[in-house]
């Protein structure tokens, strides 16, 4: 049984903050409800109130932008990430991580937004949204504010939004040409299971065959998903060959910060990111050298 709570339902985002203010920490925001329905079921002390925000249009933008990007409203489902077709050949490792979260269920019911304020080292849309160089607009009693996604966790759980403040929408940047970008999630099971580690790789080669644009991420590898700059260093302007790409796994497993418990030690976790790393930033690269070169490797 849920805690008992009284449901407000705004129908404005100025409304919903409004309410956000006047009830403080006592209020809860509702998006799909997969998290934080869970939570208040396993707790005693449920919020005195829950804002349910899925009545609000102005959390439902989607689309490409006139500069060239993509937007992403907060109520936006896995499922419409998963399958919209320019978004897969763009930001093919969010496309990628949106699929693999839960089952078709979830993917139907869970919103970006709920992934990212949940802000569990483990949410598989995190590292790729890191990866693709995701802003995050909030919008709060001061109007909107944009934060880029590498400074929005603040911890396990944790984000930088101010009370009252809520997230809008997702902008991701116009993509360089000819960048490919993957998402490998490494679980225990196939289905329906958190990733024990994730890895995301955003990238471009340039005419020599040397990695131009890099950006990888790790999820599940510290207290929140993170990148791995000195991965992205070693990386740039090298040639995108085998023993590099091997290197570069041994580099983000060495800058990780994975914590052992129940489900892996930290060994196991490091070990592991040698393998996906690699395996990321290979997949990103085919993709990078186009259709033709993907399709060969399946
Ligand atoms: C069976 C099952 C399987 C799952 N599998 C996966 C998986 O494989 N990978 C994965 O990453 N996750 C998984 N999850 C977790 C969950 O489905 C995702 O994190 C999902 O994206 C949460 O979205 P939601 O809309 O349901 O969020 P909600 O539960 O509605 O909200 C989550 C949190 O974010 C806050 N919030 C929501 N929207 C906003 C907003 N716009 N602004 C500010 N705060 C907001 C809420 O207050 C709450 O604290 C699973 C959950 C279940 C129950």
């Amino acid at each position: 049984m849920l805690p008992p709570f009284e449901l407000l339902r705004p129908r404005t985002l100025d409304e919903a903050v409004a309410l956000l203010c006047e009830k403080g920490m006592s209020c809860k925001i509702l998006a799909g409800g997969t998290d934080l329905l869970v939570k208040m079921h396993e707790s005693f002390d449920g919020p005195a109130f829950v804002l349910d925000i899925k009545g609000l249009e102005a959390l439902r933008a989607f689309g490409e932008t006139p500069a060239g990007g993509f937007t992403a409203g907060a109520l936006t489902t896995h499922f419409t990430l998963s399958r919209d077709a320019v978004l897969k050949k763009r930001c093919t490792a969010l496309a990628e991580a949106a699929e693999s979260v839960g089952s078709l269920q979830i993917r139907h019911r869970a919103t970006v937004g709920g992934n990212i304020c949940n802000a569990a080292p483990s949410g598989d849309t995190l590292g790729p949204l890191l990866a693709l160089d995701a802003v995050f607009v909030a919008y709060g009693p001061g109007g909107s504010r944009q934060i880029p996604a590498a400074g929005f966790f603040a911890g396990p759980g944790r984000t930088v939004l101010l009370q009252g403040e809520l997230l809008k929408e997702i902008l991701l940047p116009p993509q360089e040409d000819g960048m490919g970008s993957a998402y490998i999630k490494f679980a225990r099971r196939k289905a329906m299971d958190l990733a024990l580690l994730g890895a995301s790789a955003a990238l471009t080669l340039d005419a020599a065959g040397c990695f131009s644009h890099v950006r990888v991420s790790l999820t599940t590898a510290g207290p929140t998903p993170m990148r791995a700059p000195e991965t992205e260093a070693f990386l740039k302007g090298r040639a995108a060959k085998e023993s590099v790409i091997a290197e570069a796994g041994r580099i983000a497993s060495r800058e990780a910060k994975p914590r052992g418990s129940w489900r892996s030690s930290e060994e196991y976790r490091r070990d592991i990111l040698e393998t996906i790393v690699p395996a990321a930033i290979r997949k990103a690269m085919l993709r990078a050298q186009g259709p033709e070169a993907d399709r060969r490797q399946g």
